[in-house]
């Protein structure tokens, strides 16, 4: 399966915004953003000042959800494409598509400290949607659907188990119900834009993808 190998933190540079690519070391100093938030190559003076066309906007906003999520062009275009399809307003459609994926969801429920970490987790079978193995990243969860994560396949060494711990901690969104003695989430809805809590103006996307 295809995925993005550049550099993680090239790309937060890239986009001049912290994507958190990289769970808790994106919290700490050691974060490359924070040391260096400027553009990467010896011309970033000149891209930093450079004012960017209404195209260049739009691009850079599908470029940073696409970072974000992981996901390629291809299969971006074709979320467009379902998004534009369905009720209501085809941005907004486009980031609850993309919010669904499993490892997203997977990352939500405080299984992983990055979406990256979820689709490894997704992808090595460990990942349980209502009781049967799912090993598709990009499988949309639906409301009333249980994940749980086999605690025998993460191996359960004291980091998986530290991780498990440091994940009651975190603030799971309200569309997800965790069970944190069990280890386990349903999806209670869909999740609406306020859940999404993203600095991206979708709409620039839309207005990309239909000209
Ligand atoms: Fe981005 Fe900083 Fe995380 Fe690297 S450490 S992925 S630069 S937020």
């Amino acid at each position: 399966m295809a995925r993005y190998r550049a550099a993680l933190c090239r790309q937060c540079r890239r986009e001049n915004i912290k994507l958190y690519l990289k769970g808790d070391r994106c919290m700490t100093d050691k974060c490359a953003f924070s040391r260096r938030p400027y553009i990467p190559g010896m011309h970033h003076d000149t891209a930093r000042s450079r004012k960017l066309s209404e195209y260049g906007k739009q691009l850079r906003e599908k470029q940073k959800v696409k970072r974000i999520y992981g996901v390629f062009e291809k299969q971006f275009r074709r979320y467009f494409q379902i998004a534009n399809q369905r009720q209501g307003e085809t941005g907004e459609n486009l980031l609850k598509i993309l919010e669904r994926r499993l490892d997203n969801t997977v990352h939500k429920c405080g299984f992983a400290v990055s979406r990256r970490e979820g689709r490894q987790l997704v992808m090595h079978g460990i990942v349980r949607v209502n009781g049967k193995k799912v090993n598709i990243a990009s499988f949309e969860v639906k409301p009333g659907d249980k994940i749980t994560v086999n605690e025998t396949g993460l191996g359960m060494n004291s980091v998986k188990k530290a991780l498990l711990e440091s994940s009651k901690k975190k603030t799971v969104p309200t569309w997800i119900e965790m069970n944190f003695e069990k280890n386990e989430a349903v999806i209670k809805n869909e999740p609406v834009r306020t859940d999404i809590a993203l600095p991206v103006q979708e709409q620039l996307i839309v207005e990309l993808y239909s000209k």
